[in-house]
C-alpha cells in the first residue's frame, strides 16, 4: 500500500547539507506493525515525517496505492493527512486549553463532520483507549501515558490506514509503555502502524516487522515486502476544511484561557472607540439639540423679505482679497518703494434690491394660509395721529415713539407671545392694543408720547385704557390753494382733530409679553388691526395730494425742484407707492417654513440675478452656522480618538504575533491533523476578530455608560439640557463593525506568519 522509493532528504543548515535520508526504499503491507529502529539523529523521525505527507523529499518518490505522490499539491497532501495518516507523538502535542474531547475531536472537524456524529465518534474511541471517564478534562490533568491514549484516540478518530507513531513511549515509564504498545498492536490488527522507537526489546516484542536505520540508510529488515506496483490505486481524498465556526470555537477557547490578556487587549482596543463613540454622541446630541432649538424657537422667527437685502453668496465672493488699484490690478504686498498709490474700493455689491412689485405681492397670496401665523407687510407710512391731552389742548402723538408695531392676529400665536392683561384684542379697524413688557413696565418715551408724565411711578390700566386717537387721513393734513396750485400743511391740532374723514382709533386691551415669549423681536407698544394699513394705502393712492405729487416732478408743497429719489421717499411715507418695505412671514412651524422657502424659492426659478427675490431666514443662517462648527470640531476630535484606535490595532498585531509564537506546537498538530494554511490563518483570524468585537462592544458600552455622568454634568450647567449625549444607533453597530475591521487588519500578518509556518519546525518546538 505504501512504497517508498530511494527517497532522498538534505537538510540545509548554512552552506553544509545534512544528509538525513540517503536513499531509503521499503515497501508497507497494508496490515502490519512495523517498528523503525535506529539511534538518534539517524533519520526516524525525517523518514516518518515524509511518510505522513508533513514534510517533503527532495528525490525519490513515494507511491500510496501504487499512485505517485510527485505532483501533490498543498491541498492534496492536507487531504492525505486528513483521511489517511494518524499521528501520535513522542510529547503528545495535544492542544492544552481544550478539554480531551475537543483533542480527538479536532481532526474530524476538519473532515467536515457533523456535531453531533463527532462526538459519538469521539466518545466510542476515548472508551476504546479506556479514558472515558476523563473526557472533560484539560491534557495537563492527565498523567504521561493518559495523555498518549488522547493522542492514540485522535490518531484513530477519522479511521486512518496508516497510524505514524513517533517513539510514543519514549517519554512514559515501562509498566504504562507496556500498555500503550499492547493498544497500538490491537490497532495494528487492521491497520498499518509504522512506529519509531530507539528500544530494540521493545520493538521486537510487540512489532510484526522490525526495519534499521543508521544514517538515514536502511541496514536491515526482518520481513521486507516484495511488490509489483501491480496494485493501481483508486486514491481519492475529500478535501479537508475547518469551518469558520470551528476556527471561532477553538479562539475562544485558547481566549479563554488568557481572559486577563484578551480582557487587557479589548480594554485597550476600546479606548478608541469609548473616545469617538463619545465624539459621536456628543455632536449627535447638540446636532439634535441645535435642531430641536430650530424647530420650537427659531421656527417662530419670521422669513424676511426687504426691499434692500444683502445678498449672502455676494459677499462671500467678495470677501477677503487684497484692494485693487482698479479692477483686476492687485497691489503686491509689503513693497519695497518709496510710492504711495491711490486706489479705489470696489463698489459696494452686497445690496440686492428685491422689487416687491404687485407681481409678486399676487404671487404671495398664493402662499398657502395653513403654512403661516401672519404676514405682515411693514409700509413707510407715516401715522399721523392726534389726541386730547389731560390739559384739554389737542397735540399729535409723537408716532416716532410709539411703536405701532405689527399686527399679530393669528389667535395661537398671539396666544403663545401675549397675555391680555385687560380688555381684549383689536376685532375692527378701529381698535388698538397696547403692549407692556414682562415686568408691567412702559418705556418712559412713549408714555411721554401719551402726554403723560413719565415722573409718575404707576398709572392704572385706565390711563391708557379706552383712551382715543384721531387717525388723520393725508388729504385732511393738507389745504390745497386753487391758485398757486400748491398744498399747504395744517398745523393746528385742533383743527386736525376734528377734520371730517379722522379715523378714531381706541385702546380695546392691554397684553403683556408672556413667558413663553421670543422677546427679543417682540417690541413693547401699540399694535394695530391688519385691516389699517391697507385703509391708509387706500386713502392715500385716492387722495388729491398723492394723485397730485405723483403726477409732478416737483415738490407739491413748496413748489421747487425735487430729488427722485426724495420724491419717492414722499411717496412712500405718504403711503402713495403701496410698495411694503419689508415682507414678515411668520411660519406656523418647522414643516412649514421649509413650504413657504420652497414656494419663494420656485418664484425665483429661471429669473436672472437681478430679479430674484432674496430672502432672509435668520434662524436657518444660525442654526447652520453653530452646527458646521459642531461637525468641524467634532472631525478634529474624531481624528484625536482615531489615533488612539491605531495605536491599539497594532498592540493587537504584535499581541497576535505573541500568540502566533505561543501557539506554534498547535499549528503544527492541526498541520499534522490535515489542517490546510488558510484554516490555521483563519483560527488567528478569528482570534483577532473576537477581541475586536469586544472591544467594540465594550468601548460602545463604557461610552454609553458614561454619557451618564456627562449629561448629568451638562444637566447641571446648561439648563434645558437632559440628555444630550446620546450615541447614534448606527454608530454602535458602525463602530463595532470598525474594531472587528481593524483587529482583523491588525491581525492578517501574524495569522498569515502562523500559516506559512512549516509543520515539521512547528512541531519541533517545545
Ligand atoms: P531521529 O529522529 O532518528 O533522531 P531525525 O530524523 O530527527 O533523527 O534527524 C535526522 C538528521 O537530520 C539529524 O542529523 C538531524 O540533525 C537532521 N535534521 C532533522 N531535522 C532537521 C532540520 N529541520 N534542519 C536541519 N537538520 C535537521
Ligand atoms: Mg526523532
Amino acid at each position: 500500500m505504501l512504497e517508498l522509493h530511494d527517497v532522498v532528504k538534505k537538510y540545509a543548515i548554512g552552506t553544509f547539507r545534512q544528509t538525513a535520508l540517503d536513499g531509503v526504499s521499503v515497501n508497507f503491507r497494508r496490515h502490519e506493525f512495523v517498528a523503525i529502529l535506529g539511534p538518534s539523529g539517524s533519520g526516524k523521525t525525517t523518514l516518518l515525517n515524509m511518510i505522513g505527507g508533513l514534510d517533503r523529499y527532495d528525490s525519490g518518490d513515494l507511491r500510496i496505492d501504487g499512485k505517485s505522490t510527485r505532483d501533490f499539491k498543498d491541498k492534496d497532501w492536507d487531504s492525505y493527512r486528513n483521511h489517511a495518516i494518524g499521528f501520535v507523538f513522542q510529547n503528545y502535542n495535544l492542544i492544552s486549553h481544550v478539554s480531551v474531547l475537543a483533542n480527538v475531536e479536532i481532526g474530524l472537524t476538519l473532515s467536515g463532520m457533523s456535531l453531533s456524529e463527532r462526538r459519538e465518534r469521539a466518545l466510542r474511541l476515548l472508551e476504546r483507549v479506556g479514558l472515558s471517564d476523563h473526557i472533560h478534562k484539560k491534557p495537563n490533568q492527565l498523567s504521561g501515558g493518559q495523555m498518549q491514549r488522547v493522542a492514540i484516540a485522535r490518531a484513530l478518530a477519522n479511521d486512518p490506514d496508516i497510524i505514524l507513531a513517533d517513539e510514543p513511549t519514549g517519554a512514559i515509564d515501562s509498566e504504562t509503555s507496556h500498555q500503550i504498545l499492547k493498544l497500538i498492536q490491537e490497532i495494528a490488527e487492521d491497520k498499518l502502524v509504522i512506529m519509531v522507537t530507539h528500544d530494540a526489546t521493545m520493538a521486537k516484542k510487540y512489532a510484526s516487522r522490525v526495519i534499521g536505520l543508521q544514517d538515514g540508510k536502511i541496514t536491515s529488515d526482518t520481513d521486507p515486502y516484495e511488490t509489483n506496483n501491480g496494485n493501481q490505486g483508486r486514491l481519492s481524498f475529500k478535501g479537508t476544511a475547518m469551518a469558520f465556526a470551528q476556527a471561532l470555537k477553538l479562539s475562544f477557547s485558547n481566549l479563554r484561557t488568557k481572559k486577563f490578556r484578551t480582557a487587557i487587549t479589548a480594554f485597550a482596543g476600546s479606548i478608541g472607540i469609548i473616545g469617538v463613540a463619545l465624539v459621536l454622541s456628543l455632536s449627535n446630541g447638540l446636532n439634535r439639540e441645535i435642531d430641536r432649538l430650530e424647530q420650537s424657537t427659531l421656527a417662530a422667527f419670521p422669513l424676511q423679505v426687504d426691499r434692500v437685502a444683502f445678498n449672502v453668496d455676494i459677499i462671500r465672493q467678495q470677501g477677503g482679497g487684497p484692494p485693487r488699484r482698479v479692477a483686476g490690478e492687485v497691489f503686491e504686498r509689503f513693497p519695497d518703494v518709496d510710492e504711495i498709490y491711490p486706489y479705489e474700493l470696489p463698489p459696494f455689491e452686497a445690496e440686492h434690491i428685491n422689487d416687491l412689485s404687485p407681481e409678486f405681492l399676487t404671487y404671495l397670496e398664493g402662499l398657502d394660509p395653513e403654512t403661516y401665523h401672519e404676514m405682515t407687510m411693514r409700509y413707510s407710512v407715516d401715522k399721523h395721529v392726534y389726541h386730547t391731552l389731560p390739559s384739554g389742548l389737542a397735540a399729535r402723538l409723537n408716532t416716532g415713539r410709539v411703536n405701532f408695531g405689527p399686527t399679530l392676529m393669528d389667535d395661537a400665536f398671539f396666544g403663545d407671545n401675549y397675555d391680555i392683561l385687560s380688555g381684549r384684542q383689536p376685532e375692527n379697524v378701529n381698535e388698538l392694543i397696547l403692549i407692556i413688557d414682562e415686568y408691567n413696565r412702559l418705556e418712559a418715551s412713549i408714555v411721554q408720547a401719551f402726554g403723560l408724565s413719565a415722573e409718575i411711578e404707576a398709572y392704572g390700566f385706565d390711563a391708557f385704557l379706552g383712551k382715543t386717537f384721531q387717525l388723520i387721513t393725508l388729504d385732511d393734513r393738507f389745504t390745497y390753494n386753487e391758485t398757486t396750485g400748491l398744498f399747504t400743511p395744517i398745523t393746528d391740532a385742533d383743527v386736525l382733530m376734528n377734520q371730517p374723514d379722522n379715523i378714531p382709533l381706541t385702546i380695546v386691551g392691554i397684553a403683556r409679553v408672556s413667558e413663553s415669549a421670543i422677546s427679543d423681536f417682540l417690541t413693547t407698544g401699540l399694535k394695530f388691526h391688519p385691516d389699517l394699513t391697507p385703509l391708509l394705502l387706500d386713502d392715500a393712492q385716492n387722495s388729491q395730494i398723492g394723485q397730485a405729487q405723483k403726477a409732478s416732478s416737483s415738490d407739491v408743497i413748496s413748489g421747487t425742484a425735487m430729488d427722485e429719489s426724495l420724491r419717492r421717499i414722499q411717496l412712500q411715507r405718504w403711503g402713495v407707492d403701496p410698495t411694503p418695505r419689508q415682507i414678515l412671514i411668520y411660519p406656523a412651524d418647522y414643516a412649514a417654513k421649509q413650504a413657504i422657502t420652497d414656494y419663494l424659492d420656485a418664484f425665483n426659478e429661471g429669473k436672472d440675478d437681478e430679479d430674484r427675490i432674496l430672502y432672509t431666514d435668520l434662524a436657518a443662517i444660525v442654526t447652520e452656522l453653530t452646527s458646521d462648527i459642531i461637525t468641524g470640531v467634532a472631525y478634529v476630535l474624531i481624528a484625536f480618538s482615531s489615533i488612539s484606535l491605531v495605536v491599539s490595532s497594532v498592540m493587537i498585531g504584535i499581541i497576535t504575533y505573541v500568540s502566533v509564537l505561543e501557539r506554534t506546537k498547535e499549528i503544527g498538530v492541526l498541520r499534522s491533523l490535515g489542517a490546510r494554511k488558510r484554516d490555521i490563518s483563519r483560527v488567528f483570524n478569528a482570534e483577532t476578530a473576537i477581541i475586536g468585537f469586544f472591544a467594540g462592544v465594550s468601548g460602545v458600552g463604557v461610552a454609553y455608560l458614561l454619557t451618564f455622568p456627562i449629561n448629568a454634568i451638562i444637566a447641571n450647567l446648561v439648563d434645558d439640557l437632559n440628555r444630550l449625549a446620546v450615541i447614534p444607533l448606527a454608530a454602535v453597530f458602525g463602530l463595532v463593525a470598525i474594531s472587528v475591521m481593524l483587529t482583523t487588519i491588525a491581525g492578517l500578518i501574524p495569522s498569515r506568519i502562523a500559516a506559512r509556518k512549516d509543520p515539521v519546525v512547528a512541531l519541533r518546538v517545545d
